[in-house]
């Protein structure tokens, strides 16, 4: 089989499963523990539990002791995104983990101003995802979905529930999720990573799941797994995080390429990377390489269009969603969506129909047809070529 290598850092990527702290430079946290006196935590291939994950998370999260460092975080996190070739990224944050530099409100201030800012600096839309604690009494997060519905089209995008999923069942949180749709916020929450199939039942059924972070799971129950593809749920899956976790055993038996063929959309993110020591391109690169047909340092022929459908997915369930009732070309015929973001810039992306002949045109092993064809679609209809 043909075989092809092509950087990926340069490819489009929307990156929506990503934790603001997680996100941190290991030499960030290196420095600010050095300097606040604080033992370095030790970052790991494997992590025991989920508490001991969280350790971490939170020493991340402390070592944010002023809000010039917050807003240093979001440069950094802003232009290492940019420098991965991400064009959109989400970030979440839990806005009560950071109450001693200010009220929700105003730390939520200070991250959407500082996220302008970056985004005029690198040209990486930021749209922030406000995260509600499953651990937390469901009241803790209607007052976020509240915050979170004032903020919507107003750098607020999409709203989410995080923790240890054995720790609370999604339920309890649909008024708070009801509060942030009514907004246009996207329903984003965590489940099926320590949770199995009910948990992302719930999260369809109780929180009107727009997309669903992890969700991988689901693969514990066929007729779920038929739900999300006919619903066209996204799932947000992050590998290399699922394997330290112990959520799947290896890289190589993550459940993506069934999801894929079962016709789940899915789009490929880091979660974070602080803490397992990969950005989305090299979560995509190792997606990539362990499909079983591809060689090691090259990309197999089909699976690099495989990626090519990840990368058009993240940005079409991100353009889609989240232009509703905007200014959207979705009656194109040319097989083109069209979305606008925030700042006006447009992002475009190849549909179901051009992916199919991509994915012909690979077969006779013309690879670079097939990349300059989406290139020229793009162009065609005189949208921004996302750094193609
Ligand atoms: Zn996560």
């Amino acid at each position: 089989m043909t075989t092809t290598a092509r950087p990926l850092a340069p490819l489009p990527k929307a990156h929506l499963h990503l934790h603001l702290e997680g996100a941190m430079r290991p030499s960030t946290l290196a420095e600010l523990c050095r300097s606040q006196g604080t033992a370095l935590p030790v970052i790991s291939a494997r992590y025991g539990t989920f508490a001991d994950f969280q350790e971490l998370y939170l020493e991340a999260r402390h070592s944010l002791r002023t809000v010039d460092l917050l807003v240093r975080l979001v440069g950094e996190v802003v232009a290492d995104a940019a420098a991965d070739g991400a064009v959109w990224i989400e970030p979440a944050v839990h806005l009560p983990g950071h109450r001693g530099l200010g009220t929700d409100a105003e730390v939520l201030d200070i991250l959407v101003d500082a996220g302008r800012r970056a985004t005029e600096a690198t040209g990486v839309g930021v749209g922030w995802l406000l995260s509600s604690d499953r651990t937390l009494p469901p009241e803790l997060a209607l007052d976020q979905a509240t915050l979170a519905a004032a903020h919507a089209g107003d750098g607020v995008v999409s709203f989410g529930l995080a923790n240890d999923e054995a720790a609370g069942a999604p339920e309890p949180f649909g008024p708070a999720f009801a509060v942030a749709r009514a907004a246009g916020i996207i329903s984003a929450p965590h489940a099926g990573e320590h949770g199995g199939p009910d948990s992302v039942r719930g999260a369809l059924d109780a929180l009107g799941a727009d997309r669903i972070q992890h969700g991988v799971r689901c693969v514990e129950d066929s007729g779920l797994v038929g739900r999300l593809a006919d619903e066209q749920i996204c799932l947000d899956v992050c590998p290399t995080s699922n394997v330290a976790l112990s959520v799947v055993p290896a890289l190589q038996s993550h459940p993506l390429p069934r999801l894929l063929d079962a016709g789940v959309p899915c789009s490929i993110n880091a979660d974070d990377p602080l803490l397992f020591g990969r950005q989305v391109a090299g979560e995509a690169r190792d997606a990539v390489r362990t499909h079983p047909d591809a060689a090691v340092g090259d990309f197999n022929f089909f699976e690099d269009v495989r990626f090519w459908e990840l990368v058009l997915l993240a940005l079409r369930c991100l353009g889609l969603i989240r232009t509703q009732g905007r200014d959207v070309d979705q009656s194109s015929n040319a097989g083109v969506h069209a979305g606008m973001r925030d700042d006006g810039s447009a992002v475009g992306v190849a549909d179901q129909d051009d992916r199919t002949a991509d994915a012909s045109e690979c077969a006779d092993g013309r690879v670079d047809v097939a990349f300059q064809r989406v290139q020229a679609v793009l162009r065609s209809h005189h949208l921004v070529t996302l750094g193609l």
